[in-house]
């Protein structure tokens, strides 16, 4: 029987990223002590912790490293949540939230480290990470954040419009925020590299295997492909997003809690010289506060890695190749003719309060979801965590702020009526700049 192939998206990552590891299917039956289901950057991270404390662990992945959420994403390394702040953590979760708040805020010098000491070329400049703010209401958002983060020891700083101005060469925005941990990488060379690098510390992957049914099995998990069963002590789940897009009902508890919405991502041409050191020329990874997010960084070949959103029927690449190339030459008139190589999309997965679900679902059984578009980094640090607890470190020591699976309401219904939540958002992206 021929392999199975795997579709990449036809994004700038999968363009320009060295293979990865070739991995075998999982055939027959395996046993290990822990199993991770995903190898996304969750997936990955908890393997590689788990093999660093010497304890085996077998991951199972429907595609390949990489080909979810952590391979197609923007590569902005951010270590604060989309809207939550500190003091929303905390308020939610208690002496839970104050731990993961912590974890929260090393996040982004975490997946720094873990790249240098496992020796990822995975494109990263840690150049800072900034959110400018679109209208002078928004400047208490800005100011907020400086203030509980620097309550919880982050080094955050307050940007004045003139700042801002310098930092990203462009008048459009009022000041913002600013931690210099934070920046960017090429995502999928960093998963990857995790999957190299877990590999050879004796991790078994399995690729092209997708999960079909979790069983409890006496006092074991089963986990079942078409080719295949894994028993396994422990359980990780880190479908994340990806949750109910391969297997519908892998894990309903999961998939019923996050809207799954479509991120498209844009790489443009790379830029010349004397361009690019008008337009963020300190190469900082830039999210700002519109509903409709502007987003912008580098790539190591001097592209600017943006994108947008789009609903309605037709051509959704096409149009917003139109609408983003307008937005750049507004925000920098400088940049002349916008011609976008690559155009790809993936799965966020949007809660309602923004803040993401992480569960103990079971004897030793782990997951979360709930990326709300900011978990690059996080991800990296959870998967640490998720280690621990199949470990047996107390809940009382880990930042892992557990809840109950709670399904959305209509979840399928309101699926198909997320994406025009874009309308409001505009709506109220135009009503504040009026
Ligand atoms: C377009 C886009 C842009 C984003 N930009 C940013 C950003 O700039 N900064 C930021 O901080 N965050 C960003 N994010 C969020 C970030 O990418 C994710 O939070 C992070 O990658 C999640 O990693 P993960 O390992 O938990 O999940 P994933 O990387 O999605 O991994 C889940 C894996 O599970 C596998 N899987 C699913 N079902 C099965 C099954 N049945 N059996 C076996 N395997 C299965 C999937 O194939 C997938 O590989 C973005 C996300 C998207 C989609």
């Amino acid at each position: 029987m021929s392999e199975p192939t795997v579709r990449w998206p036809d994004s700038l990552w999968a363009a320009v990223t060295p293979a990865g590891p070739q991995l075998p299917e999982l055939i027959g039956t395996a046993q290990a002590d822990v199993a991770v289901i995903g190898a996304g950057f969750t997936g990955l991270s908890t393997a590689l912790h788990l093999r660093e404390a010497g304890v085996d662990v077998a991951v199972l992945e429907a595609m390949e490293p990489g080909w979810g959420a952590s391979g197609r994403n923007n590569g902005q390394v951010i270590p604060t949540l989309s809207r939550p702040d500190p003091e929303d953590i905390v308020a939610r979760h208690g002496s839970a939230g104050e731990r993961f708040v912590a974890l929260l805020r090393d996040t982004a010098s975490t997946l720094f480290d873990v790249a240098r000491r496992y020796q990822i070329d995975a494109e990263q400049e840690q150049s800072g990470w900034v959110q400018p703010v679109h209208s002078p209401g928004r400047m208490k958002i800005a100011e907020r954040r400086v203030r509980q983060w620097s309550k919880f020891g982050a080094p955050v700083e307050l940007l004045s419009r003139e700042k801002v101005r310098d930092m990203l060469g462009s008048d459009a925005w009022y000041g913002g925020f600013w931690n210099r941990t934070g920046g960017h990488i090429n995502p999928l060379a960093l998963a990857r590299g995790l999957a190299g690098g877990a590999l050879a510390r004796g991790a078994r992957l399995y690729a092209r295997s997708p999960v079909l049914t979790i069983t409890r099995q006496g006092d074991r998990w089963l986990v079942k492909t078409a080719k295949g069963e894994l028993s396994a002590g422990s359980l990780v789940i880190a479908t994340n997003a990806y949750s109910g897009e391969i297997t519908k009902s892998l894990v309903p508890q999961i998939a019923a809690e996050v809207m799954p919405v479509l991120s498209w991502q844009m790489a443009t041409q790379p830029l010349s010289d004397n361009v690019r050191k008008t337009i963020i020329p300190g190469r900082q990874a830039m999210s700002d506060t519109h509903g409709e997010l502007y987003f912008a960084r580098y790539d190591a070949r001097n592209r600017l890695v943006t994108g947008g959103a789009v609903i309605g029927p037709g051509d959704k690449a096409a149009r917003l190749r139109a609408r983003v190339t307008q937005r750049l030459q507004r925000l920098w008139p400088q940049i002349g003719e916008v011609r976008f190589d690559y155009v790809w999309n993936g799965y966020v997965g949007m809660t309602t309060d923004f803040l993401p679900r992480i569960h103990r679902l079971g004897p030793d059984a782990y997951g979360w979801t709930g990326c709300n578009g900011r978990a690059v980094a996080l991800s990296i640090a959870l998967g640490g965590e998720f280690a621990k607890a199949v470990q047996g470190t107390s809940e009382s020591e880990l930042a892992l702020p557990f809840t109950d699976p709670v399904p959305i309401p209509a979840h399928g219904l309101l699926r198909k009526l997320a994406p025009l939540m874009l309308l409001v958002y505009r709506r109220r992206d135009a009503r504040e700049m009026a």
